[in-house]
């Protein structure tokens, strides 16, 4: 039989809205033993069943809920419709951009806290970031086997936040091993090629796929400078869409290397495309200082903010960065900004970026927002899963 917990008085409030949560802090007592990953029951003072999750018992968040129904037991044919649905969820877009890179599972918003599934091509990648995640690892492997049969899955377990579930990285095939990890994908009729052994997170940055077609229909004829490329598919957009010469700043080698290859791909070599290895903030003054202007700049750094300690001086980080590239526009020229920091709330970010305009003697005027793309979605029942934010800005 699995353990009991029970919450002390008032802690069930946010169960009751269906939050996918429970706080250390918010139990009472165990009965019973639970291990890390194993499926409790959670009770209110008063004995009233409230919902069932798995257990981890290093982590502040101390059980991730996996259901709100009494009936429903967590083994293969759970995965199997929580899989089910949410790749039904997806199904519109995925025809509508004829996409073949997707985030099938985007943890809490599709009822499997803490587990990330995207699909690339006959890839599918898991990254198991939590105790329950990880405890049903096979599971989720055979439901994932039953369901897509021709792909082969990859684990990138390998993330920071693992170690405060007491979980040690874990990364490879689950599946039987593939001689590559590359495969190209296929967004709005770009092609890109994902490293999903090497690449960053998974392997790519899904959640900006729609910005980047925004992006494109900006760039006609405008001189791009495509900061924090990474892959370079901002670039790729804007290039295809017709502009007259884009700038791809990274720090890391590896990611240009395939921005370089990404532009063979789409038969773009006569587009005016460069790559350049360095530090976006050193970059950025070092244009300054060189009086050099462009029409539009798309800032897409990594997060800055990983605890609520660290927002002030992220803030900072943002409104350098933005005013900088403010100051590199041209007069009417387009500034692309986003933060990917949930702690970042969409209106301390357009206060943010209003300060960096201030700093840079520049007035900016929002012309539109721009958010994750749809298979990043945000359940009503966690706001938490609402994190990208984007800003487009005309610049006077
Ligand atoms: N715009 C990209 C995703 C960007 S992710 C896309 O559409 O795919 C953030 C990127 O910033 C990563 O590629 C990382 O290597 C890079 N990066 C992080 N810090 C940096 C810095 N100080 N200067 C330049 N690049 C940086």
């Amino acid at each position: 039989m699995s353990a009991r917990i029970y919450l002390k008085v008032t802690r069930e409030k946010s169960l009751l809205r269906k939050h996918p949560w429970v706080f250390s802090k918010a139990i009472n007592k165990i009965k019973g033993n639970a291990l890390l990953g194993d499926t409790v029951d959670i009770y209110d003072n008063k004995d009233n069943w409230l919902a069932r999750g798995a257990y981890s018992p290093e982590s502040q968040i101390r059980i991730r809920i996996w259901t709100f129904d009494q009936k429903e037991e967590i083994d293969k044919d759970f995965f199997l419709k929580k899989l089910t649905k949410a790749q039904q969820r997806r199904d519109w877009f995925i025809e509508q951009g004829q996409l073949t890179g997707y985030r099938l599972i985007a943890g809490e918003s599709d009822g499997l806290p803490g587990i990330t599934i995207d699909k690339y091509d006959n890839f599918i990648v898991c990254q198991l970031l939590s105790a329950g995640g990880d405890f049903h690892r096979y599971t989720l492997v055979e439901c994932l086997k039953e369901l897509y049969p021709k792909c082969h899955i990859y684990e990138r377990s390998d993330v920071d936040v693992r170690k405060k579930e007491g979980l040690e990285p874990v990364t490879g095939w689950l599946t039987e091993p593939q001689e590559s990890t590359i495969c190209t994908i296929e967004e709005y009729g770009i092609k890109i090629q994902v490293d999903i052994a090497n690449g960053h997170k998974t392997g790519f940055y899904l959640d900006q796929r729609e910005s980047r077609v925004t992006a494109g229909k900006y760039a006609k004829d405008k001189s791009v400078l495509n900061c924090f490329s990474y892959t370079g598919t901002f670039s790729l957009h804007c290039a295809a869409n017709g502009a007259k010469e884009v700038i791809n700043v990274d720090v890391s080698q590896a990611a240009l290397d395939i921005a370089q290859k990404n532009v063979q791909l789409n038969n773009l070599e006569d587009a005016n495309i460069s790559f350049v290895k360095a530090d976006v903030f050193k970059l950025l003054r070092q244009y300054r200082d060189e009086k050099r202007t462009f029409d539009m700049i798309i800032l897409d750094p990594p997060k800055f903010v990983e605890s609520k300690a660290q927002l002030t001086g992220a803030c900072r980080g943002y409104k350098d960065i933005n005013m900088l590239a403010m100051q590199l526009l041209n007069p009417k020229g387009i500034l692309f900004t986003f933060s990917c920091s949930g702690l970042m709330e969409a209106s301390l970010f357009q206060k943010v970026v209003a300060d960096g305009a201030l700093d840079a003697r520049r007035s900016a005027y929002f012309v539109d927002r721009l958010h994750q793309a749809p298979d990043h979605p945000v359940s009503s029942n966690y706001p938490e899963g609402y994190y990208l934010k984007g800003l487009i800005c005309q610049v006077d």
